[in-house]
């Protein structure tokens, strides 16, 4: 089976084509400056096939993006199938499904019209979703699609984690509640902790800690999500590249005052300006902030400090909110690629039986238990595969499994 997995942004399209049950990557590439001038860049992950890097292709809207895509995959020279009957189900990543989806749909009209009744929780993220979806319906008439939501798999959360202490009917009402995000990655590194314990997940508590330009923590019981520090949106939590994470709301009033800026404006700062960016004035890339600290700028080497520690507390309370936990899991950019951070992160928790393995931590990028043999607490290196769970839940749907 052939899942073709589609994240359509606003001028953009990212795609993958896989194998599910294998995990085989076929091709993935990227439509960019969609409605403008139109980039295409194809790589196909079969030796002997030509790769094609940012090409002029004229995109006016998702439809012909689409089309490119399914043209090049199907490329008699460097395409990696014989024809389109070969892609089996379409898997979209929606930013948000709100109260109404707790795991993937098939796409129906009615599920299009629920996701539409979420785009003022999602305004920039589910309008170009749907379009995404409806370029994919017009050129890929027939073939079954199905929403993968970055929401769902937070909805198993108690209500005691997901309400805000706000006046009732703002929950009632106006929907304002955590959701949390990046369920995808957290529910695919949580079946991989799984495997690797070799345990069912229902026996274990996790917590997964995806830590990239965007970061959040979640604490997963018996392979349901009960808590997570992304929140309403992915501005809260801890602090990330640009965003400030959580931060005391009566700041926000005092800023504005006095120095004049509408709310706008206010966010615009802690969405872009703030995090370790802000607070290092170097860059908001964890890479530049190591080599800067190495260098000896305080800023940067407090940013990173600030990030550690406050993942560090949320690893803390996500193991007293479950009465335990069995694994920690690294993954993302940052989780996946930094030596020093994972080590800094989880160490100094040896009190709650974390213990670390220098030399296993040593690594990058590939499945690997980093703590020691005798660690009660196992801390795992797991790379996140959002697309492979996307294809894993579009194909499970379309198989009616
Ligand atoms: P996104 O949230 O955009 O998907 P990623 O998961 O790709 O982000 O993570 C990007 C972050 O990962 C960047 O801040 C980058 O510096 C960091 N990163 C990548 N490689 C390394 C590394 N070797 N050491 C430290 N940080 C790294």
């Amino acid at each position: 089976m052939n899942i073709l997995v589609i994240n359509a942004g606003s001028s953009s399209l990212k795609y993958q084509l896989l194998n599910p049950d294998s995990g085989e990557l076929l091709a993935k590439g990227l439509c960019e400056r969609i409605g403008i001038d139109g980039k295409f860049t194809y790589k196909p992950q079969i030796e002997g096939k030509a790769k094609q890097d940012a090409v002029d292709v004229a995109m006016p809207t998702h439809s012909e993006a689409i089309q490119t895509v399914l043209n090049a995959l199907v490329d008699p020279v460097n395409g990696v199938i014989g024809s389109m009957k070969e892609i089996d189900a379409v898997g979209h990543r929606v930013v948000h499904g709100g109260e109404a989806f707790s795991k993937s749909v098939l796409i129906t009209d009615e599920v299009m019209k629920t996701i539409e009744e979420c785009i003022p929780l999602a305004p920039l993220h589910n309008p170009a979703n749907l379009t995404g979806i409806r370029a994919c319906q017009d050129v890929m008439p027939g073939v079954p699609m199905v929403a993968v939501f970055d929401t769902a798999f937070h909805q198993t959360m108690p209500a005691k984690a997901y309400m805000y202490a706000l006046p009732y009917e703002y929950y009632e009402e106006d929907k304002v509640r955590r959701y949390g995000f990046h369920g995808t990655s957290h529910k695919y590194v949580a079946g991989r902790a799984a495997a690797m314990l070799g345990k069912d997940p229902s026996e274990l508590k996790l917590i997964s800690c995806h830590l990239g330009n965007g970061s959040s923590v979640t604490a997963i019981d018996g392979g349901k999500s009960v808590d997570t520090s992304m929140g309403f949106t992915p501005l809260a939590g801890v602090l990330m590249g640009t965003r400030a994470g959580d931060l005391d709301a009566g700041i926000l009033q005092y800023l504005m005052k006095k120095h004049n800026l509408t709310i706008d404006q206010m966010l615009d700062v802690l969405n872009k300006k703030s995090g370790v960016q802000g607070v290092s004035g170097v860059s908001s890339d964890f890479r530049d902030l190591e080599a800067a600290g190495h260098e000896g700028i305080t800023r940067a080497a407090l940013a990173v400090d600030m990030f550690n520690y406050g993942v560090k507390k949320l690893i803390g309370s996500y193991a007293a909110a479950m009465g335990g936990v069995d694994a920690i899991i690294f993954t993302a950019g940052v989780g996946e690629n930094s030596i020093s951070q994972r080590m800094a992160i989880a160490s100094g928790l040896e009190f709650m039986g974390v213990k670390m393995d220098a030399a296993a931590n040593n690594c990058r990028g590939k499945e690997t238990v980093i703590s020691a043999a005798d660690s009660k607490v196992k801390v795992l290196l797991i790379p996140t595969n959002e697309e492979l769970m996307i294809a894993m839940d579009t194909a499970a749907i379309v198989s009616g499994k």
